[in-house]
């Protein structure tokens, strides 16, 4: 940075325009706006030519219903290689650059790792100098802040941009309008930029806002109506109001549908506008300029939506538009779990959107009719009709409109092709690819773990590892060297210290920070087991009850994880952990050996702040129900090794890593697929050691629920099963017995010190290949076809 004190006049300035104050009398978010302003400033330029420069040739498009992005600030000065020098300039002004940070509200516009993938990926594409645009919905209200009372969830609205947005401007010269069948709606975009890692480009995510087209009714306010003047502004804004705090469960909302059409609408006609301003309306050329990706059912009404544009705007006929739909889009597959295969009852998209149900009609009859002319019985075509039993079916649309499909990692899309997509993958089986996800080595490493990074940069001798990940593997060489050991523990120790002040600040509970951090960070859910998790922790406690003598060392076990607020299980699941968390950590006989803590309102920035610290990854899902995951990755990246079962990218990760560094156990998906049918928990209950112990403290009085029922109904679904499931659909009672034995294992392997900080740095220099920059590499050459456009 040559002009130091040009930036911080830019500052003051700022200060003094948008708040009216000086330095002294400003509040820390008055700073933190202000700063971030006066990066925005220092962007425009590189972000203009890049947009100029990207309008060159063909360019990608990552429709998604969420970007995780988290905060902006260190991110964005980091990117930019100013991030030190910022700090300084800023101490230089009498400014705290952690508080400052810590102002920073998470940009929260997602549920967990799908949206946080989407952010990953946008740091990749723009590193990388890749055309890539993303497009989203602007919720004002973003993932609800998360509260525990007494042990239970407590949620609350997240204003994320209550004192404004910085990073994002407003572009009333692009605003679009969108039709429903129950009126019309404004789209506006806001625009954030998306800076690359030592690069002057900088990519941009569109966000759409939703308006009313009218402010508010002028006669009825005239009238001194004043509730249904601004009716028609507050059901448009509704739109856009609130994200749904879903994850993997299908939700039936009418606004949610409005939701998906309005920014794939809006996002389908900006590009649409923008082509004829080019190209005049040879569309034919439309896939050569644009590749679509659309990640998860969510965006998929985009087909029709490109459908109807094509024939009712552009006068283009029926075939050509499939064609051109065909060739522009692709679609990602993130689960397989039956719930979340999105479907909407026809008769709501019908009312809705009548003319893209109509569409949907005609793609549908077509379908059913190439598929007779191939020979196909008529009940398979039932199976694989898009429209049938009065549901649209998203993901077969999907397929049937793009040209490829794709899971996230190797065994997910193998379950893909040969179990729940077979179909599918028969009819179109040049369609499938699997693109492994990854994350970004920027924010999860270099950002977030300074101190690691320092080493690594100095034992490589150069920085490039943060833009080529692969490079970790020569850090191999190191495995054998004691001093170079000793200080990744050191490291870690450092980071286990910075995470436990942070704790004992915001959960006011005091951890040690010599003892094993075994940590557990994800979505709740029944399939992520969390209750395994749970169910371990009150098993070893009951044997040093039993044993207090027993030898084992100390171990913090910390969680954090959201519910989505109507699934009764996982808040059951929250709470349960509460209780064992309690009874554990005021027993006086447990001498403090282990300690439970559920921290609050689990977020990208608070994630960054415990992956460096763990220990151990607890990734133990019930094998072949993780697509992939993301989180086991930024474990293993800040030299984590995985506590984990043979499920999405653990098997990659191991494969990498090797086995004998990291602890595997549990059913595999061919034993699961083989026994479904014929499991009883009860077995297992019964016979082995300690289960039926901590499983019966749902039901005997040990906790307390506070009278709502939920424990003996999670003991009920273990036992019993219920309505729409058997007993124990997870296998929790199964794979308990294996997990215990692979933590008796972790005890021992930690005890040899050098021995696990191998183990850590075995993992850590075998990361490469988990970066979003190879991902996207793949997407761009396999999927999308685009080239990199440096801007200098
Ligand atoms: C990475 C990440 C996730 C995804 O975690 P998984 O363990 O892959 O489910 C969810 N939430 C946040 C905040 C994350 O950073």
């Amino acid at each position: 940075m040559k002009d130091r004190e040009n930036f911080k006049d830019s500052i003051i300035k700022i200060l003094k325009a948008d708040w009216g104050k000086g330095l002294e009398q400003a509040e820390i978010h008055e700073k933190y706006h202000s700063l971030s302003k006066a990066i925005m400033e220092r962007i425009t330029d590189d972000w203009n030519k890049t947009q100029q420069e990207y309008g060159k040739g063909k360019q990608a498009y990552y429709f998604s219903a969420e970007f995780l992005m988290g905060r902006a600030l260190g991110n964005n000065l980091m990117n930019l290689g100013i991030y030190e020098e910022v700090k300084e300039v800023l101490e230089e002004m009498g400014m705290d650059f952690n508080l400052l940070e810590e102002a920073e509200e998470d940009a929260g516009l997602g549920n967990g790792g799908l949206g946080r993938l989407a952010a990953c990926f946008l740091d990749s594409c723009a590193t990388m100098n890749l055309p890539v645009t993303g497009y989203g919905i602007r919720y004002r209200y973003g993932l609800f802040k998360q509260k525990f009372v007494d042990g239970f969830q407590v949620e609350e609205g997240d204003h994320w941009m209550k004192y404004g947005d910085p990073w994002s401007v407003r572009r009333n010269e692009d605003e679009i309008t969108v039709e429903f069948s129950d009126g019309k709606v404004k789209a506006v975009p806001y625009d954030m930029p998306i800076i690359g890692y030592g690069t002057g480009n900088v990519n941009r995510l569109r966000l759409w806002q939703a308006e009313p087209v009218q402010e508010f009714d002028f006669g009825l306010f005239n009238e001194q109506r004043y509730d249904e003047a601004v009716k028609e502004k507050n059901r448009a804004e509704d739109i856009s109001r609130v994200l749904y705090p879903n994850d993997s469960k299908k939700d039936g909302k009418i606004l949610r549908l409005k939701q998906q059409y309005f920014f794939v609408s809006a996002s389908l006609q900006d590009l649409v506008k923008k082509f004829k301003e080019k190209h005049g309306k040879d569309f034919e050329q439309f896939p050569q300029y644009h590749a679509i990706q659309l990640n998860d059912t969510h965006p998929v009404v985009a087909i029709p939506e490109l459908m109807r544009i094509l024939i009712d705007q552009e006068g283009i006929d029926w075939d050509r538009a499939w064609e051109i739909a065909v060739h522009t889009f692709a679609y990602t597959n993130h689960t397989i779990l039956a719930e979340a295969l999105e479907q909407w009852h026809s008769r709501l998209y019908k009312k809705l959107l009548p003319r893209i149900y109509q569409i949907i009609q005609q793609i549908d009859k077509e379908f059913v009719a190439t598929l007779k002319e191939k020979g196909y019985p008529s009940s398979k075509i039932k199976a694989m009709r898009i429209l049938s039993d009065n549901r649209i079916k998203m993901a077969w649309l999907a397929i049937h409109g793009s040209h490829t499909t794709n899971g996230v990692a190797e065994l997910h899309t193998e379950i893909l092709k040969h179990q729940e997509l077979k179909d599918w993958y028969e009819l179109y089986p040049h369609r499938f690819q699997n693109k492994t996800n990854g994350i970004t080595p920027r924010r999860w490493l270099a950002l977030c773990n300074p101190e690691l990074a320092a080493m690594i940069t100095e034992l490589l001798g150069t920085k490039d590892w943060i833009t080529d990940l692969a490079k970790l593997k020569e850090l191999e060489k190191y495995l054998d060297d004691k001093a170079i050991l000793e200080r990744f523990l050191d490291i870690k120790v450092q980071k286990k210290k910075q995470l436990a002040f942070y704790i004992e600040k915001h959960e006011g509970i005091v951890i040690n920070p010599e003892s094993i951090f075994d940590i557990q960070i994800k979505r709740l859910h029944e399939y992520k087991r969390q209750l395994l998790n749970g169910f371990h922790i009150l098993d070893l406690y009951f044997r040093i009850k039993e044993n207090p003598d027993m030898d084992i060392l100390p171990r913090t076990f910390i969680f954090g994880a959201k519910a989505a607020p109507g699934y009764f299980r996982a808040k059951a699941i929250i709470k349960f952990i509460h209780e064992i968390a309690d009874l554990v950590n005021h027993d006086p006989d447990i001498k403090d050996k282990i300690k439970v803590v559920f921290v609050q309102n689990y977020r990208v920035s608070y994630a960054e702040k415990l992956f460096p610290a763990a220990d151990v990854s607890e990734q133990i899902s019930t094998a072949g129900k993780e697509a992939s995951g993301t989180g086991n990755m930024k474990f293993m990246l800040n030299g984590t090794p995985t506590l984990g079962t043979y499920d999405g990218a653990n098997v990659e990760i191991v494969e990498e890593a090797g086995e004998e560094n990291n602890f595997i156990f549990g059913a595999r998906v061919e034993e699961l697929e083989a026994i479904k049918d014929s499991y009883d928990p009860k077995v297992y209950y019964e016979k082995v050691p300690g289960l039926k112990r901590v499983v019966d403290t749902l039901i005997d009085g040990t906790f307390n629920d506070g009278g709502t029922g939920m424990f003996r109904e999670l003991y009920q679904a273990l036992l019993e099963g219920a309505s729409w499931h058997k007993p124990d659909h997870y296998f929790v009672l199964k794979d308990f017995e294996e997990y215990r034995k692979a933590h008796e294992k972790i005890d021992e392997a930690y005890r040899d010190r050098l021995g696990w900080a191998r183990k850590c740095m075995k993992n850590l220099a075998n990361a490469g290949k988990f970066s979003t920059d190879r991902t996207i590499g793949e997407y761009a050459r396999q999927i999308w076809h685009i080239e990199p456009r440096k801007i200098k």
